[in-house]
């Protein structure tokens, strides 16, 4: 039987899902956490709720991979390595070049190498993840998913920033987008759920997590999204502060005796957002749950940035059938999603509030009369992986 891992692999972590295609099963799912640190977390979980854990140093990524196809045959999730035909891994920067899911050779790898300046912390981790597997699983056909390719549709006119376009045509300096996969995911879903050809539709993707965006999808096509050159603009976030004016750098730099961006950006991206502005946590719960007047004001913050990207993504696309929220915040939370919708009712949207009721179910949340549809879709990235290695495959 042919199975397809889907890998997501950060700096220290890796989260993988194995599947039986083209049945879409999955098999096994896990994590490995703290990778290079000590007291590393290795997860499998498998079967009907079976639950494989250890906790020991794992020093580096290739390490992590050999222990998880150890396992894997250990407990007879797979009889040998042979069994998977195709990795699908998750690579956040794929710049212009990489505008749909590719085969990884080497000299693909060279180019995501390439990438790193557009995404540093990211794409040097997911090409390490891929020479391993090259090494360890010869016969397995490796697959780039980029977070950036379903971005690559955006018309210029959304892409450049309004600075010289010298620094576009020279250095790249345009906005790329994230969450792709995501958005693709779920903008497929909707349309499937409407009952109309993608083609025809006008849908916003909400995608709020501790990270995200909102992207227009008109006719099946990324128009425009929230993030930019890097996932730091945009939306208010769990630590990132979003859309600021960049000359408050500069001013804060000088307040704050700093003297390298490097360390301006590290505020921004992890000391800002819901966390900055509540100076209670970056979590959602943690936030509903404080009684803090800063907490209310992180929340407000966070719906109103929401509701502005919509009324904008209306604007651009002359229009909206429907408007879909997804990931932890959009799946789970009740009180965001009806706070957002109801700030939203002069374009004709009106949220259900018993269909709002809900945590992770796919279904439409707005009532039988609301002129835009609103949805919940929980997103499903891994699935989109391996759907993509198993199109790569033939
Ligand atoms: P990421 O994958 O970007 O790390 P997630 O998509 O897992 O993030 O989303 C994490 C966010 O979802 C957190 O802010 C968390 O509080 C929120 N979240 C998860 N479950 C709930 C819930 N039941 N109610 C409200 N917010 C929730």
């Amino acid at each position: 039987m042919s199975k397809t891992i889907a890998i997501n692999a950060g700096s220290s972590s890796l989260k993988w899902q194995l599947y039986v295609m083209p049945e879409e099963t999955v098999i096994a799912q896990g994590i490995v956490e703290r990778i290079g640190l000590n007291d590393s977390i290795f997860t499998i979980k498998h079967g009907e709720g079976q639950k494989y854990e250890v906790i020991k140093d794992i020093e580096n990524h290739e390490i992590a991979i050999n222990m998880l196809l150890e396992q894997l045959t250990a407990l007879n999730i797979i009889d040998s390595f042979e069994e998977i035909t195709g990795a699908g891994h998750r690579i956040v920067a794929g710049g212009e070049h990489f505008k749909e899911s590719a085969i990884i050779d080497d000299e693909a790898l060279k180019l995501v190498d390439e990438l790193a300046e557009f995404a540093p912390l990211h794409n040097p981790a997911e090409a390490q993840v891929i020479r391993v597997f090259q090494k360890v699983l010869p016969h397995t056909l490796n697959v780039g998913v980029f977070d950036t390719s379903f971005h690559t549709t955006m018309p210029a006119v959304n892409y450049l920033y309004s600075i010289n376009t010298e620094y576009y045509e020279k250095f790249g300096a345009r906005k790329y987008g994230a969450h792709g996969t995501s958005h693709r995911y779920v903008s497929e879903r909707a349309a499937e759920m409407l009952g109309r050809p993608i083609e025809e539709t006008k849908i916003i993707t909400c995608h709020l997590g501790n990270g995200a965006s909102i992207t227009a999808v008109d006719g099946g096509k990324s128009i425009d999204t929230s993030m930019g050159f890097t996932p730091l603009a945009g939306l208010t976030m769990g630590t990132r502060s979003g859309d600021i004016d960049p000359s408050l750098l500069q001013y804060l730099m000088g307040k704050l005796g700093l003297t390298d961006i490097k360390d301006m950006i590290n505020i921004l991206n992890k000391e800002s957002g819901l966390l900055g502005l509540s100076g209670v946590s970056s979590d959602m719960r943690d936030l509903e749950s404080s009684d803090k007047e800063s907490a209310k004001l992180a929340l407000e913050i966070f719906a109103d940035r929401v509701r502005k990207y919509i009324g904008s993504y209306v604007s651009a696309m002359n229009g909206v059938d429907a408007i879909v929220f997804t990931a932890g915040i959009g799946e789970n939370d009740i009180n965001m999603r009806k706070e957002i919708i109801n700030g939203l009712t002069w374009f004709g949207c009106e949220i259900d509030e018993a269909r709002n009721d809900v945590r992770g179910d796919e279904r439409v949340i707005s009532t039988d009369d609301s002129k835009v549809k609103v949805l919940l879709i929980p997103t499903d990235e891994e699935l989109m992986i391996a759907r993509d290695v198993e199109a790569l495959k033939k």
